[in-house]
């Protein structure tokens, strides 16, 4: 955790490393010793997490992971259920695009691993066999606190949305110390809380095609806002670039779309929703936003076309400085 910087108007910032990325939790209207003690115990709950919803480190996922190989069910704590039951729901949402049970596909692409696989080789036809296996939420069922799949090529991966229900769960903690006014931002994936008290929160939209912005938004109180990219985790295979996000249909790294931004009153919602979009691409975005229930979303294609819908375009103000080809989308 880096140290904290209360100034004038009340506001603190921690920074924690969390899910390999760098959490800035920003803090305000409150005192320090408070600030500390909320930031303390985020730290506490973040690492309890990562060590229980990582599908290749040792932890409760995994030795979930390896009795749906092994063919046996298991009892899970109460957070895992959870994760679980809302896999179960984003996948039946998103028509199967989002599907956190492929974790054995993403796994064989190399994607199982803190760095980047560069070099690795994936075996094709085994991905193919895999994938033809066709792991999905609907072979999981749950009883009690039991955990029970039908497929044993069921492999759970969340990183498709744990980042999303860990800042929620974040801000539960953030509340039960009274704060009413806070951002949460892991690497551009944000949860917003309260209205952010004397000035709004201000969004910056990262331009997958260069280091800079490509819109701001401001934020309605409570609003989240997520952003799926295939463009910082990939790996290349004599010079092809593979993304880290794969469509459940054919087990393979999707290559239309370079980012997906969704705003919703959750970031579980917005984190699979970005991930989901990402898949659907430019033809079937519209249908399964909606279906999701999200009402903003603006997806860059890999010609660096903006497809969005109305609304969301109401609200942004584009960096003035490059010249965007927006396709605009009928209302969600
Ligand atoms: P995100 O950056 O939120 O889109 O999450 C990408 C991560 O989600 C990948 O690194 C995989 O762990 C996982 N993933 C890949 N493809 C899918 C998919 N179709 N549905 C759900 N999770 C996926
Ligand atoms: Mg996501």
């Amino acid at each position: 955790m880096a140290a904290r910087k209360p100034d004038a108007a009340n506001e603190h910032q921690a920074t924690i490393f969390v899910f390999g990325t760098k959490l800035l939790v920003t803090l305000r209207g409150i005192d320090a010793a408070t600030a500390q003690a909320a930031t303390a115990k985020l730290e506490q709950q973040f690492q309890h997490m990562q060590r229980n919803w990582n599908a290749w480190k040792s932890g409760e996922l995994t030795d979930l992971n390896q009795a749906i190989a092994d063919g046996r069910s298991m009892a899970v704590s109460p957070h895992l259920l959870g994760l679980i039951e809302m896999a179960k729901r984003f996948e039946s949402l998103s028509d199967g695009l989002f599907n956190p049970a492929l974790g054995g596909i993403v796994g064989a692409w190399g994607f199982h691993s803190d760095e980047r696989p560069m070099g690795y080789r994936p075996d094709l036809p085994a991905i193919s066999t895999l994938a033809l296996r066709k792991p999905t939420m609907g072979d999981v069922s749950i009883e009690g606190t039991v955990v029970a799949c039908t497929n044993k090529w069921v492999q759970f991966d969340f990183g498709g949305f744990a980042k999303g229900v860990a800042l929620d769960l974040a801000e539960e903690t953030l509340k039960s110390f009274g704060i009413q006014n806070a951002l949460l931002n892991a690497g551009g994936d944000i949860n917003s809380m309260g209205n952010g008290g004397a000035c709004p929160w201000r969004i910056s939209i990262r331009d997958p095609k260069s280091s800079g912005v490509i819109a701001v938004i401001t934020l309605a109180p409570d609003e989240k806002i997520y952003t799926s990219g295939n463009y910082e985790r990939f790996h290349e295979i004599d010079g092809v670039r593979f993304a880290h996000t794969l469509d459940p249909r054919s087990g393979i790294p999707v290559d239309h779309i370079i980012s997906a931004t969704v705003i919703a009153d959750s970031g579980a919602l917005a984190d699979a929703t970005a991930t989901a979009l990402t898949v659907a691409g430019p033809r079937d975005w519209h249908r399964i936003a909606r279906k999701m229930g999200v009402k903003y979303a603006l997806l860059v294609d890999e010609r660096g076309g903006i497809h969005l819908n109305p609304e969301m375009r109401a609200r942004i103000s584009f960096s003035s400085d490059r010249a965007f080809t927006l396709i605009e989308s009928p209302p969600l």
